[in-house]
């Protein structure tokens, strides 16, 4: 697949990333909209013989989206506890490790002082931690980063109560969980299959 050559540590790709450290500061105010489709049954005429209700659609199987952290060694527990976060707080998408091709890519650099990412938002791209993620709340940094990579887009003006509220809410927020609506968000977009609608976060993988 010609994007795992985009997720290697190329120099082009890391320029264009985002580095979720240095943008908590900015705000988006992006509005998610939920789309809630109410049917009732069909009501037939009086008199008539009732329609046979509508079947309601069965709930899919969870999409698996497979990580591979094999390059983020001193990390490894931190992403399984945020991915479990993600696990036991959405139905529809379901991270699974896997020590071969991945749809997400971990890695890890004693050089590397940011946290970046790369994603289309639909379940594919990179994470780039430092090393050691002492003094910081590394499972809430990890789990906000799959946020994104789950379609979610930051909001650093919501209560440490959100996840993708990030950096705004101050360094003391260890919240790792997602809202209620972050989850619901998650589960909306990933209802019909791999999430769909606009690419968030950043958009250099296709
Ligand atoms: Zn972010």
């Amino acid at each position: 697949m010609s994007r795992r050559s985009h997720v290697i540590r190329g120099e082009g790709t890391r320029q264009s990333a985002r580095t979720d450290r240095f943008h908590w500061a900015r705000s988006m105010g992006v509005t998610l909209g939920l789309v809630l489709a109410a049917s009732g049954p069909a009501v037939g005429p009086a008199g008539a013989v009732p329609a046979a209700p509508q079947p309601v659609a069965s709930k899919i199987e969870s999409v698996v989206v497979t990580y591979n952290d094999d390059a983020a060694p001193d990390l490894e527990a931190d992403i399984a506890e945020a991915s479990a976060v993600w696990n036991s707080s959405v139905s529809n998408v379901t991270f699974v490790e896997t020590d071969g091709a991945a749809d997400l890519y971990f890695y890890e650099g004693v050089d590397q002082t940011a946290d970046e990412y790369n994603t289309d938002g639909h379940g594919h791209g990179w994470i780039y931690l430092p090393g050691s993620l002492a003094g910081t709340h590394p499972i809430r940094i990890i789990a906000h980063i799959l946020g994104h990579i789950l379609g979610l887009p930051d909001h650093y003006s919501g209560p440490c109560s959100e996840l993708m509220s990030g950096g705004g809410p101050g360094t003391s927020c260890a919240n790792v969980y997602p809202n209620a609506t972050e989850r619901a968000t998650v589960d909306s977009l990933w209802a019909t299959g791999p999430a769909a609608g606009p690419l968030r976060g950043t958009a250099t993988l296709h």
